[in-house]
């Protein structure tokens, strides 16, 4: 009998996961579920990350090492570095084109937006902004009266939604120079990096470096080296192929988490949730279903001719529904690798460079978001951004997106800094909180999906793409493969 691909057992044991908690929660149960199934999916994540940093110092070790000449790995590396750079300015610009065509801020009532306006101006007003279109409701006692009221109740809901350590996080990034983020990616301990899942792109550069290296000193010294680091290689690619075998059941336990985490023992409070953030979910959906389904199939149909759509999207598949339900590019990283290797034939010399760099610096679902996001906001507080303040938004939206750590929840960390380069409260992510952890599961897909797209695109013009349709993706991770 043929086997079930493993992404159908993966979207059967998230529908199971997601059934699970909707039973629990009406029965009662939802602190068993936390509890007792929960910690399964932490075990999941745990184990992904466990192989995804030794994973990416030996393949991109092994990758640079047997590339043989420094001149390609460089035009190679600034092709990559280029196209991520195209597809996340693409994302943005979809992004803030269908949020300043829907709308979704300006369909609540006006009432609550005027509140909105009032909570903002006096926010405005205490950080020493000017407003130059807003009406001086700070005249008005009743007003203002109201106004205290909503900046109460915003701080409690700050407090509630855990935000403010976000908060605070950010705004240590904020003050750090400008080439901050340069001088993060030089390690100056390689073991402290190695230790901290975080410093992915100090890893990266150590790599790389290491690669170069061997590419330099005398063969009959460098080979032992290489062989070493491709045998360790193979070892980390059966841990991964070990850890799909038991996905579906762990990602059961991770989407029941997820869900009975938010609903509690009320699944109403779900509902009611969604309700008031409808609009704004819709928008950032759309965008994100257009980059998978509609953006990245037409870059592969114009730069790489050999992959068919359906091929692609057969391909990717166990990582698209990995990505979703770990809402970690990181996590994700180790199937991906083998995806785009075993599946869609691209040459492990150029998946082991391009992918990891794309993991940790190309996040085109992350931008879009972002985007949709602060304009949203905005919208909600009746703020017209004008086309200087949006074309600061692609400029801070694309750092932010590179500067977002691939794990659960950083794109939401990093808006802050966007909102407050255009000076507009950070405090607000507080609003769109309650619906971002279903919305990150979807943008982890989008960051995958566009690794995935332009690591084929550079295989293709170095010509190491060997795409064969007729691979069975049942057989990706079979233990004896
Ligand atoms: N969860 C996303 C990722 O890992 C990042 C984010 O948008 O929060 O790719």
């Amino acid at each position: 009998m043929k086997k079930l691909a493993l992404h159908w057992k993966i979207l059967i044991g998230m529908t199971l996961g997601v059934i699970w908690a909707l039973l629990s929660s009406s029965l009662g149960w939802s602190e068993f579920t936390i509890n007792w199934i929960d910690p399964f999916g932490t075990i999941f994540i745990n184990l992904l990350k466990l192989i995804a940093v030794p994973l990416v110092l030996f393949s991109i070790i092994s990758g640079v090492a047997n590339i043989g000449d420094p001149a390609s790995l460089g035009r190679m590396g600034g092709k990559t570095l280029l196209i991520y750079l195209l597809t996340t300015v693409l994302a943005i610009s979809l992004g803030l084109l269908l949020v300043n065509t829907i709308k979704p801020g300006k369909l609540i009532d006006t009432q609550s937006r005027i509140d909105n306006r009032i909570s903002y101006e006096i926010w405005a007003s205490s950080q020493g902004y000017q407003i130059k279109d807003g009406i001086n409701y700070l005249q008005d006692p009743e007003f203002m009266q109201r106004a205290q009221e909503i900046s109460d109740l915003t701080k409690s809901e700050l407090k509630e939604a855990s935000v403010s350590d976000k908060l605070e996080k950010a705004s240590k990034q904020k003050d750090a120079s400008p080439l901050q983020p340069l001088v993060d990616i030089v390690p100056d301990n390689f073991f402290y990096s190695l230790s901290n899942n975080g410093l992915m792109l100090q890893i990266i550069f150590f790599a790389i470096f290491f690669g170069i290296c061997l590419l330099f000193i005398p063969t009959d010294k460098a080979q032992p080296v290489i062989n070493l680091v491709d045998s360790i290689n193979e070892v980390f690619l059966k841990m991964v192929d070990i850890v799909m075998q038991a996905a579906p059941f762990f990602v059961f336990a991770l989407l029941a988490g997820v869900v009975s985490k938010m609903a509690g023992d009320d699944i109403g409070k779900v509902v009611e949730i969604f309700k008031g953030l409808s609009w704004y979910s819709l928008t950032v959906f759309v965008g994100l279903m257009i980059m998978i389904f509609i953006t990245y199939p037409a870059i592969l149909k114009t730069f790489v001719k050999k992959i068919p759509y359906a091929g692609f999207f057969k391909a990717m598949s166990p990582a698209q529904t990995l990505a979703f339900s770990t809402s970690s590019s990181a996590a994700t990283l180790p199937v991906t690798m083998e995806c785009v290797e075993q599946n869609l034939g691209v040459n492990k010399k150029v998946s082991s460079f391009v992918l990891p760099i794309g993991a940790t610096v190309n996040m085109d679902g992350t931008s879009l978001y972002q985007a949709v996001a602060v304009i949203f906001l905005a919208q909600l507080h009746m703020i017209d951004l004008t086309i200087g303040q949006q074309l600061t938004i692609v400029l801070t939206t694309t750092l932010a997106s590179i500067g977002s750590a691939a794990v659960p929840s950083a794109g939401l960390v990093m808006l802050i800094i966007v909102l407050d380069s255009v000076g507009l409260n950070p405090a607000w992510i507080a609003i769109i909180f309650p619906v971002d952890r279903i919305l990150d599961m979807f943008r982890t897909v989008v960051n995958v999906t566009g690794d995935a797209t332009v690591c084929s695109i550079i295989a293709d013009g170095e010509n190491m793409l060997d795409y064969h349709g007729d691979k069975d993706p049942t057989e990706t991770f079979d233990l004896d493969s």
